[in-house]
């Protein structure tokens, strides 16, 4: 964050080019956070100021744009983990307007766009953005068939599977609409506050990294490996464009929503046509006020030109629309008092400050914390315990100081000072010359060892059940383990020695851990905690390079030509595995018998080439067969074409089974199923 601060800083005094440059890596690498790790790391309004500087810096030396400039791109690169898919029309971005100045502008440009006197009144609609994720649906003679992410805007990711869960996609639109042939409706995948905060409070039991706000989780849900995963996310949309559409003629957006609604699907009733800037003004700040009454979160509205012959004419420039714009809303900010400033223990050992303040509701949330980032944080906005600070809600979940109100100070507010030890284990606390993070030195400091273990057992990593944070708590205070690798060595004997535990529930958490000895290579991975690497990077690094032995032995070049892998996730990988602890417990886990499944490469594995289908009731749940199946290289497909290998059919199996006897294709029962996965595994073993 200090980084990011001082960039703005410093600007006036260097070059352009050397600035532009700056700002490009700086917005790539929040680019590469937010669309793919779906973990951005700054709030969108300092994202937005930073891109808006790169833009006017364009603009005043557009000898220095270049095709590759964020500014002139959507998104970022797809996920390689799904599949891709070509959008028939290029999904992009929107224009952004800040404030009533910006959104005269917009319409002025407009104006002479369309060659229109200035004292025309343009007609628009307006409609509220909601803050989700972009997806396109794609229906064929009425039937979906693809849902894909934005993506970079010409290539999102094919999320059908996880778009079939969400109840409000229809999987059929309705006959009275008539859409027939080929047509992509569009609209954003979003989460409402209430399910947002249910999805985090259980993460946060379940010892998982909160999502940043609903946009993130909405973002993350879609982009799972897992359906089931998605199913369990009360995901919703609400839909506002038409992609490439066969046979569909309409004069204005009005139309098109009025068509997307009766096709059946969810279009947001908050819509306005509005003629000329002011009553679009109007609408704006009127949500602006009430946009805490709606049960999901807008980050503005979207203005777009009513008529669709106006939006042609006026066309568009690289990433966006010359026809629509975003009108932003400021982030909020409340004020609030600092009680006091504490100092938390990561599982890096990095001490951050955390100012403890007195409740206040922050955009329809109560707040008693905000982060501090760090010491020069701290020196830089000059905050004090007992300080007056105005907060907003950033990129991380817990909100952040924005300022002290310094004219408020009676003169009884206190400096803080980090400590010299940590304030667990009384290690001494480093700060590494150019670092900005202060860390305990304690190897064998316990708030770390904890928060290590726990990120070991989570759901993303081993997920291994029943060992919560209390039980972790007790296990590493009463010394029975210190690294991950002893859980396994773990007797119900010895956990009988803690308070509260019998016999049965000792036993359990026995069978629990020695169940958990052949999790994924990327669950493995990711499981180590190591920096920077959260659960996405550990699948490419998983898929990259198959095996823990050659992820051990990766170089930092190799590691860095990995795409998705930035110098700084090279060098906290590169250095984790050349640490004496690391190898230690590695050596502690072989020996207790742990070994990562591999998943076989696309096109590789003894199922490669072949695709199944699974059809009727079976015992094993569906996604656990595709799974499988996957898992040796193979393909799960929903429908049964000539293409198919064979189509597994539980009870009461119909259409499909039907069409693969007329097909010749092969059909297996659930046993013999089994046997030919058995048999592959070995082939592969
Ligand atoms: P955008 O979110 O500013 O606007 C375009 C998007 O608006 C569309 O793709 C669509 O998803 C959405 N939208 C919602 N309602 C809509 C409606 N009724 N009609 C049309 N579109 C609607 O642009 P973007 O390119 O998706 O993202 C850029 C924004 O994302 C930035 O301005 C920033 O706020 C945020 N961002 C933040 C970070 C970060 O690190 N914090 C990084 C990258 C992007």
């Amino acid at each position: 964050m200090a980084e990011q601060m001082d960039l703005w800083h410093n600007k006036p005094e260097e070059e352009p080019q050397a600035r532009i440059a700056q700002l490009r890596e700086e917005i790539n690498r929040h680019n590469f956070r937010y669309y793919v790790l779906d973990a951005p790391t700054i709030s969108d309004a300092d994202y937005d100021q930073l891109f808006r500087e790169l833009l006017e810096l364009e603009a005043q030396h557009p000898e220095l744009v270049t095709p590759d400039s964020p500014t002139q791109r959507v998104g970022a690169i797809p996920a390689t983990q799904f599949g891709a898919v070509r959008h028939r029309v290029p999904m992009l971005s929107l224009d952004n307007a800040f404030g009533h100045d910006e959104f005269l502008e917009f319409d002025r440009r407009v104006k002479r766009g369309l060659g229109l006197p200035a004292d025309t009144e343009v007609a628009y609609v307006c409609e509220l953005k909601i803050d989700g994720l972009a997806i396109s649906l794609t229906y064929e003679d009425g039937v979906f068939v693809t849902g894909a992410t934005r993506g970079n805007g010409v290539e999102g990711e094919d999320v059908t599977a996880n778009i079939r869960t969400v109840p409000a996609v229809p999987l059929r639109l309705r006959d009275e609409a008539g859409a027939e042939g080929l047509i992509e409706i569009r609209g954003e995948v979003y989460l409402s506050r209430a399910e947002f905060d249910r999805i985090n409070a259980d993460r946060e039991a379940h010892d998982e990294a909160p999502f940043a706000n609903p946009r993130n989780a909405a973002a993350g849900s879609i982009r799972q490996l897992d359906p089931r995963v998605t199913a369990s996310r009360k995901l919703s949309i609400f839909c506002y464009a038409l992609g490439a559409a066969d046979d569909l003629e309409f004069a204005t957006q009005q139309q098109v929503l009025a068509f997307i609604k009766d096709a059946g699907l969810p279009v947001n009733p908050h819509i306005q046509r509005a003629v000329g800037a002011q009553e679009v003004l109007a609408f704006c700040d009127t949500w602006e006020g009430r946009r805490h009454t709606l049960s999901y979160d807008i980050d503005g509205v979207v203005v777009k030109v009513d008529a669709l012959e106006e939006q042609r004419r006026l066309g568009f420039v690289s990433r966006s629309p010359r026809w629509a714009i975003a009108y932003k809303y400021a982030p909020e900010q409340a004020e609030t008092t600092v009680r006091d400033i504490i100092v938390q223990v990561g599982r890096t050992g990095a001490l951050t400050p955390v100012a403890i303040m007195d409740p206040v509701t922050l955009a329809g949330s109560v707040v008693s914390r905000a982060t501090l980032h760090n010491e020069d944080e701290i020196a830089r906005k000059d905050v004090r315990i007992g300080d007056r600070v105005v907060i907003q809600k950033a990129g991380e979940v817990i909100p952040e100081v924005v300022r002290a109100i310094t004219d408020a100070r009676d003169g009884d507010e206190r400096a803080f000072a980090m400590p010299a030890h940590c304030p667990v284990c009384g290690a001494e606390v480093v700060r590494p010359e150019g670092e900005a993070v202060a860390r305990c030195s304690g190897i064998a400091c316990p708030a770390q060892i904890k928060q290590h273990i726990r990120h070991f057992v989570s759901r993303g990593a081993l997920d291994i059940q029943g060992i919560g944070p209390a039980l972790i708590d007790q296990l590493v205070d009463n010394e029975l383990i210190q690294d991950p690798a002893d859980l396994y060595a773990l007797t119900a004997d010895q956990l009988m020695t803690l308070e509260r535990m019998g016999r049965k529930s000792a036993e359990n958490v026995v069978a629990a851990i020695q169940g958990a000895k052949a999790p994924t290579l990327g669950r493995l991975i990711f499981g180590f905690g190591i920096r920077y690497v959260g659960d996405t990077v550990a699948e490419l690094l998983a898929a990259h390079f198959g095996s823990l032995e050659r992820l051990r032995e990766a170089t930092h070049d190799e590691l860095l030509a990995i795409p998705g892998i930035g110098p700084q996730i090279a060098t906290s990988v590169y250095i984790f595995f050349r640490q004496e602890q690391t190898q230690h417990l590695l050596e502690k886990l072989q020996a207790a018998g742990v070994q990562p499944r591999v998943p076989a490469a696309p096109g590789e594995g003894p199922l490669a080439g072949q695709t199944f289908v699974f059809t009727g009731a079976l015992n094993l749940p569906r996604e656990d067969a595709e799974a499988m199946v996957r898992e040796l290289g193979g393909k799960a497909s929903s429908s049964v074409s000539k293409n198919t290998d064979y189509v597994v059919a539980g009870e009461k199996a119909g259409s499909k089974l039907d069409k693969a006897r007329s097909l010749n294709v092969p059909i297996l029962t659930e046993e013999e199923f089994h046997q030919l996965i058995d048999h592959a595994r070995q082939g592969a073993a």
